[in-house]
């Protein structure tokens, strides 16, 4: 979607990056009826990622980020988030699948989850 308004490109980190504040533009919307003229912010031919910058990738703690920007998800979220909802329920004697997909979604809508890492992000030279 933010690909399609023309604001960036997805980068070599899997998140969607921009020239101007590289990958630190979160894509939000309002839904309406109004009828509004079609518009981009900013105006711009957003090329993508440099060819020759590698740093995401390179400095992933733990490699979660193959060369052609597939982000390995479950290993990036074992290693980087912490759910205090997720950690009491795996407490519980018998946790099933549904269980599991239900706490995800949970987490997902309501999220009180601790992210130690977002080097991905932080050692972006674009800002
Ligand atoms: S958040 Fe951390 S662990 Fe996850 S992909 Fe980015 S650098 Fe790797
Ligand atoms: S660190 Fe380099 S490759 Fe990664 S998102 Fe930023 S510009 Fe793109």
């Amino acid at each position: 979607m933010a690909e399609v308004t023309g604001i960036g490109k997805i980068g070599k980190n899997g998140l969607l990056f921009n020239s101007q504040y590289g990958p630190r533009l979160l894509l939000g919307g309002v839904v309406t009826t109004a009828s509004l003229p079609v518009s981009a912010w900013p105006e711009r031919d957003e090329k993508g990622c440099p060819g020759n910058c590698f740093a995401c990738q390179e400095q992933c703690p733990i490699q979660a980020i193959d060369k052609n920007g597939k982000v390995n998800r479950a290993a990036c979220i074992k290693y980087s988030m912490k759910s205090p909802i997720f950690t009491n329920f795996m407490k519980t004697p018998s946790v099933g699948s549904e269980d599991i997909q239900m706490i995800n979604h949970l987490t997902a809508v309501d999220d009180h989850s601790m992210y130690r890492c977002i080097r991905c992000v932080s050692v972006c030279p674009y800002m």
